[in-house]
């Protein structure tokens, strides 16, 4: 059987967040052994996405925290409670099963990238660490790992080049062994910035020796750092409000 796929999605209630959704689920439902972890930024469960779960047709865990008010500030990290969620409850998961070795990968799934299928046939084979380039990402068209003789040796990357690993969270995945090895491995918010989460949390798993490029040698670009527009509601009604309540 194929190892298990786990996608954490951290996502917030706005106007495009159910549309976002259906995107995703149509790309998740056609991948086989994909199990998604969606985690509301919310104080609890949220109507909208309990109804959604439901209905998405793939299987599927809904889970809450909310964003502490004080790290909801443009200039700091997004996600970073949802994302550690995601991974205490993956762990918490597997944490009573017996050896051998549970096969899966894990990977962070943003609710508004756009996910190519054969993303997850490279992703199902990682041993412990893998990783690959993402379009649209970094103030360029791609960014990708630099691999020379099989091994990650450099960044292509526009942006912080100084990054142990400049890669974009749509931009690896982690076998289930590494996330279980290695318990404490988490998100942090304390002395991280913008653009560092993805390369704190890997130097806590792993070295850059160590990294599996998939997409042919990091040469195809399987993943785009999508971002939807804010939607005009300038022309809300006020009053004369619509006889019916619908959900977008
Ligand atoms: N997100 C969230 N709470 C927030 C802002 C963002 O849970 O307050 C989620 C969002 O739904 C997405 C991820 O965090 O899945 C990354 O956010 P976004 O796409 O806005 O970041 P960017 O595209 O700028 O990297
Ligand atoms: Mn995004």
């Amino acid at each position: 059987v194929l190892p298990p796929i786990y996608a954490i999605t951290p996502t917030y209630s706005r106007p495009v967040q159910k549309a976002e959704l259906t995107r995703l689920a149509n790309t998740f439902r056609q991948v086989a052994r994909l199990h998604w972890v969606l985690v509301e930024d919310a104080a609890r469960r949220s109507e909208l996405v309990s109804r959604f779960v439901a209905r998405a047709g793939l299987p599927c865990t809904h889970l809450h925290v909310p964003t502490p008010r004080r790290y909801k500030r443009p200039g700091l990290p997004r996600a970073t409670e949802q994302r550690n969620a995601g991974l205490a409850w993956v762990r918490q998961r597997h944490q009573y099963l017996p050896p051998p070795p549970q096969p899966g990968v894990l990977f962070f799934a943003d609710d508004d990238n756009t996910y190519s299928l054969e993303l997850f046939e490279e992703m199902r084979t990682t041993r412990r660490v893998s990783v690959w380039p993402v379009g649209l990402v970094g103030g360029r068209r791609y960014e990708r790992p630099i691999v020379e003789n099989g091994k990650v040796i450099g960044w292509y990357t526009g942006w912080r080049a100084d990054r142990p690993f400049a890669v974009d969270m749509a931009g690896f995945a982690v076998s289930l062994q590494v996330i279980l090895s290695n318990p404490k491995a988490v998100f942090k918010r304390r002395g991280s910035q913008p653009g560092m989460q993805e390369s704190d949390f890997l130097k806590q798993i792993t070295t850059v020796e160590e990294l599996e490029p998939k997409a042919n040698n990091c040469t195809k670009v399987l993943v785009w750092h999508t971002r939807t527009e804010k939607v005009n509601l300038g022309n809300e009604p006020k009053y004369h409000l619509d006889t019916v309540k619908i959900e977008v």
